[in-house]
């Protein structure tokens, strides 16, 4: 997702109490950041934040991050967290999650979340997929011991795609289903993306793994 570019972004961004600036910073203290000891959770490419709002409602005993590449998507997230009851345990961070291991210490997340990340369907941009063994090896590293990756997607290609580079990570997921909104062991408290909501309602098949360490 890329917005048209929105003059001021990156100031409101700055300005924003919401969201973390010179995240290097906070790397191995981000608990610090929500002062509590609650475990992190992170989803990356976040788009307007829908889903780890939501995420944040539901468990308040977990501190939430969502991490979006651009200044102009992110400020959707924002407006929208002025226009709601605050929010403690959310944060937001402009970056591209190419630098993770730059932010999180190793082990220092609980879960990652990747929803709907984009396709890139060429070839030679298989690299910046985030699950790609790429994305996956840094994951890797700053996930716990027990962590968990959860992805979801309505792309089949993207799909068949992550479910290969897991393998070939020597990962391997716990659960698996190619139609999530009709598996409903899969669905308990299964919370909607905005670009799920857009495709299931189109009746597209959303496809998820979770992956337990
Ligand atoms: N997760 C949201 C949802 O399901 O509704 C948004 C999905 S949107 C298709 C994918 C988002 O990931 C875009 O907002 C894009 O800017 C962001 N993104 C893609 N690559 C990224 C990267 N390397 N680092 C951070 N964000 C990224």
């Amino acid at each position: 997702m890329r917005l048209r570019n929105i003059s001021g972004s990156r100031e409101i961004i700055g300005e924003s109490e919401f969201a973390v600036r010179e995240p290097e910073k906070q790397k191995g203290n981000w608990q610090n950041v929500f002062c509590n000891s609650q475990p992190i959770h992170i989803e990356i490419g976040m788009g307007k934040g829908r889903f780890i709002m939501d995420m944040a409602k539901a468990h308040p005993d977990i501190n939430y991050i969502g991490i979006e590449k651009y200044s102009s998507v992110l400020l959707r997230a924002i407006q929208k967290m002025g226009q709601q009851e605050a929010l403690p345990n959310v944060r937001f961070v402009r970056m591209d999650a190419e630098t993770i291991t730059e932010v999180f210490a190793e082990e220092e997340v609980e879960r990652i979340f990747l929803n709907f990340s984009d396709p890139w369907p060429k070839d030679r941009h298989a690299k910046r997929r985030l699950p790609s063994r790429e994305f996956l090896a840094r994951y890797d590293k700053i996930l716990t011991k027990e962590g968990q990756l959860e992805f979801k997607t309505d792309n089949k290609d993207l799909f068949l795609f992550a479910l290969d580079e897991l393998e070939d990570a020597g990962w391997r997921a716990e659960k698996v289903t190619r139609d999530l909104h009709r598996d409903e062991e899969m669905m308990q408290g299964n919370i909607m993306t905005e670009y799920e909501d857009k495709f299931s309602s189109l009746g597209n098949p959303i496809y998820k793994y979770i992956i337990v360490r």
